[in-house]
């Protein structure tokens, strides 16, 4: 697929999706939905509602913050290409729209009612809750973030990651650690890695990184990331597949490994990934060894709780854990809300797709794009290999067009 297919494409599901293409137009019935986080999930699910369903529904969005940080692209703060300041996006547009915005921790899901617990005082009573929470990590024994930050979660550790490589010592050693999948953003840290190799060795002479992977091998987009560390970035880079860590030794900057101890002077650890907490203590995260939650992905009702769903990293899918595919399962999730509020069936044939691209350099990236489509036979989002794609290499040109992708998709996203 070439570049203007892919934005094409990218671009065409985006404006299909901002069109309200495929859905009835009704103004019967009503409903009350209740969204916990605000984040590329559950904000873009608070504005379809909006935009599909308009007054004939009532959309309250809970987020502990005022404000969502973009993850996507938070990688670039740590060489200086980017601001959190610039990150940082506003909900006033959910507002105009109607949504009602509460800013408040939940603290706890009862699936029987639905309704929600906050952390100020009082519950929140509605017809359907959705959660999309994001991710939950899980630490090795002896982590200690301030130490060791994951930077996995764009905020304060991402400026302390920044921090600390900036006061990188001459010839010093980094670490960074890839935990096992299923994680948010699987060419996350592959990409972050390319960058940092690529940052080091224009501001830190004689630096090396070292990437211990928990996983067998790249797991996603092996052509350029194999590319990538063994000829350009090799004279940094060491990558270790099969690594795991047993227990860290954070004051010793020590991490003990399945292969042995590694001590560096800067170690950006990675943990493990699970959903949101509050998914896991309503007893919704069944799925992935007790970590994510299963859903139909008719809906994204949860399966042990049906007037209660998961949309966005903390599901359990086929589809990967990404801003842009937490994005798709909003607007499939809006159109099964409405259809059911007028007491119809969900779309029995959705269609996702993803669009992703990953920095090679400081200045070059390649993308990656896929489409998923619902197979009745495991009810499951499939891929379709016909319309899933991979650049044959990287270029300043693709680099470009990530920030043409990205402004789109939280446009599209918060409005
Ligand atoms: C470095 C990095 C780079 C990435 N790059 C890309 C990329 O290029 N493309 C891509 O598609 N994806 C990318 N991702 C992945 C993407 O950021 C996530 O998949 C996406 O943010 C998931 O959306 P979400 O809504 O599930 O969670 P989030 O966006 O994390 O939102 C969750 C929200 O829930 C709130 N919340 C959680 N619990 C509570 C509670 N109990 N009470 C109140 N509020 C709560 C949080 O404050 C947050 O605002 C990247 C991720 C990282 C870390």
């Amino acid at each position: 697929m070439q570049r203007r297919q892919l934005l094409r494409a990218t671009g065409g599901a985006l404006l299909a999706a901002s069109l309200g293409v495929g859905r009835a137009a009704s103004t019967t019935a009503a409903g009350r939905v209740v969204i916990v986080g605000g984040g590329m999930a559950g904000n873009t699910l608070a504005r379809y509602l909006k935009l599909w369903g308009r007054r004939r529904v009532d959309v309250t969005l809970v987020d502990r913050a005022p404000s969502y940080v973009s993850n996507i692209m938070s990688s670039l703060v740590l060489t200086g290409q980017r601001s959190l300041a610039g990150l940082t996006y506003s909900r006033d547009a959910l507002a105009a729209l109607g949504v009602k915005l509460v800013v408040d921790e939940v603290t706890a899901v009862d699936p029987a009612t639905p309704s929600v617990t906050l952390a100020g005082g009082g519950t929140l009573r509605a017809d359907r809750v959705v959660l999309a929470p994001g991710i939950a990590f899980e630490p090795p024994p002896g982590h200690d973030e301030t130490r060791m930050p994951h930077a996995w979660q764009a905020g304060p550790q991402t400026t302390l990651l920044a921090q600390q490589l900036a006061a990188l010592p001459p010839g010093g050693l980094v670490v960074l650690t890839i935990p096992p999948t299923p994680y948010r953003c699987p060419p996350g840290p592959y990409e972050r890695v390319c960058l940092l190799a690529d940052w080091l060795r224009a501001h830190k002479p004689g630096a090396r990184l070292l990437v211990l992977d928990a996983n067998p091998g790249i797991v996603v987009e092996q052509d350029n990331f194999s590319a990538a560390f063994d000829e350009l970035h090799a004279d940094v880079l060491e990558y270790r597949p099969g690594v795991t860590i047993d227990s860290v030794d954070s004051a010793g900057m020590t991490l003990h490994t399945s292969q042995g101890p590694v001590t560096a002077d800067v170690v950006n650890l990675i943990p493990r990934q699970r959903a949101g907490r509050i998914v896991t203590e309503a007893g919704l995260a069944t799925a992935n060894g007790g970590r994510f939650a299963p859903v139909d992905v008719l809906s994204y009702a949860s399966t042990a709780a049906p007037a209660v769903h998961v949309i966005g990293d903390s599901s359990a899918t086929t589809q990967p854990k990404a801003g842009h595919i937490a994005n798709q399962e909003a607007k499939v999730c809006a159109d099964a809300l409405l259809r059911a509020f007028d007491g119809l069936p969900p779309d029995p044939a959705p269609v996702t797709n993803s669009a992703c691209f990953s920095t090679i350099t400081m200045s070059e990236a390649s993308w990656l794009t896929a489409v998923f489509q619902y197979d009745s036979a495991s009810r499951a989002m499939a891929a379709v290999a016909a319309s899933s794609a991979a650049s044959e290499g990287w270029s300043r040109e693709h680099f470009a067009d990530m920030d043409t992708w990205f402004r789109a998709l939280m446009a599209d996203t918060l409005g």
